[in-house]
């Protein structure tokens, strides 16, 4: 998940009692110096300044809907978002997510279709939408008023359940997909490491399962690094048939290149899982939480595991100047290209190649489309790159079938 919307204050009051698995740092001043915390506000102020001054110019639209002026969109006479240039190849989308809801919030029905998404960045609420920049890391789209509700909507998830959570279910990811002309999403749960009800990957298995889309949704799976049971959770999850793992830094608390992890690595690498790592930084996450996801704390599993293949997560997030080099210098790290703007896109692809690129959405936080609105831009009048990007690359990482073959 882009966000990491747990307060400290949530953890401190609903975790510590039970969870031995959520460790409530201070932060480590060698893993996380000033400079650290200098270049995230560089980052912020380069990137607001530099907002549609790249190759592609201005890049804002009025809501996901307003990307209806881009050449490959339309709105539907009942206003819905479709892609409907057929040219464009149907899509996997690397990085999906179902509802959330853990701890005392009620699960909701993820079989259940309803009249529209609240995404977690609600763009087309009121019409016109929100301005939607394509041109900065994506999460600079939330207003402070956003953020605020994002995570309230957070805290909802671990304790009474959100309104939004109930739109994300399968038959609305399968809907926009359709609308969106993305194939297949793999879906990436989170273990929390929270007392109870921590069972989102059992939980998605058994909601494909029944919904019988197993063709589309292709199944991922979490496991909290420092759980007792970690190990055999991956084999389980193996056997169901997941193909990848999410482990996310920030949320779960934990250094990637830490000894604990290296026992998962080990495995998955055992089991032929890919690690799916939220990468860098968001800067919407507590301050506290981002000494976990600098770069370079990624570097040790990359080099100890060259077997294994690592995704790193939005490409790196905020910290993509960070992430570039290390795509370079591994053969092993594959880029998720999900919340980079077009003018990082386009420089991504200078920088490493379109070889390891790979789409991904990170919904529910945003509608399909303005992520692939951003690869469309980028790939235009460039065909190998697209399909690279779009499909040929996921399928190639996760040994699927491929679309055009
Ligand atoms: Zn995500």
């Amino acid at each position: 998940m882009s966000g990491n919307p747990l307060t400290r204050r949530a953890f401190v009051r609903l975790a510590a009692g039970g969870a031995g698995a959520v460790a409530l740092g201070c932060r480590d001043s060698e893993r996380y110096t000033d400079a650290d915390a200098a270049r995230l506000e560089a980052q912020r102020r380069e990137e607001r300044e530099r907002s549609g001054r790249g190759p592609y110019g201005r890049q804002v639209y009025r809501g996901y809907r307003g990307l209806a002026e881009l050449p490959w969109f339309e709105l539907d006479p009942e206003g819905r978002l479709r892609c409907v240039d057929e040219s464009v190849p149907l899509a996997i989308d690397v990085h999906a997510h179902l509802a959330v809801a853990v701890l005392f919030a009620p699960a909701p029905d993820l079989q259940a279709r309803t009249e529209r998404v609240q995404h977690l960045l609600d763009c087309d609420r009121e019409d016109p939408g929100c301005p939607l920049d394509l041109d900065v890391y994506i999460n600079a789209n939330f207003t402070p008023d956003d953020l605020s509700a994002l995570r309230r909507g957070a805290l909802g998830n671990l304790l009474w359940g959100s309104a939004a959570a109930r739109t994300h279910t399968i038959p609305n990811l399968l809907a926009e997909m359709d609308d969106s002309r993305v194939g297949r999403a793999l879906v990436l749960p989170i273990a929390f490491g929270v007392p109870f009800h921590d069972d989102l990957t059992e939980r998605w298995l058994d909601a494909g399962e029944q919904a019988g889309v197993r063709e589309r949704l292709i199944p991922g799976a979490s496991v909290h690094p420092r759980a007792d049971d970690a190990l055999e959770r991956l084999r389980a999850y193996a056997a169901r048939g997941a193909r990848v793992v999410k482990l996310h830094p920030t949320m779960q608390r934990f250094f990637p290149d830490a000894p604990e992890v290296m026992p998962i690595y080990e495995e998955c690498q055992r089991l032929g899982l890919v690690v799916f790592f939220h990468g860098g930084r968001a800067g919407i996450e507590p301050g506290y939480t981002h000494q976990y996801a600098l770069m370079r704390h990624y570097e040790g599993a990359l080099r100890a595991f060259p077997e294994l293949d690592f995704v790193l997560g939005h490409a790196g997030a905020r910290d993509l100047a960070d992430a570039v080099p290390l795509a370079r210098r591994y053969p092993n790290a594959w880029l998720d290209l999900h919340g980079q703007g077009v003018t990082s896109i386009h420089e991504i692809v200078e920088a490493v190649g379109g070889e390891r690129l790979l789409f991904g959405t990170d919904w529910p936080f945003y509608h399909l489309a303005a992520s692939l609105a951003k690869v469309l831009i980028v790939s235009e009048g460039r065909p190998e790159l697209r399909s690279a990007i779009l499909h040929r690359n996921a399928e190639r990482l996760l040994g699927l079938a491929r679309e055009d073959a």
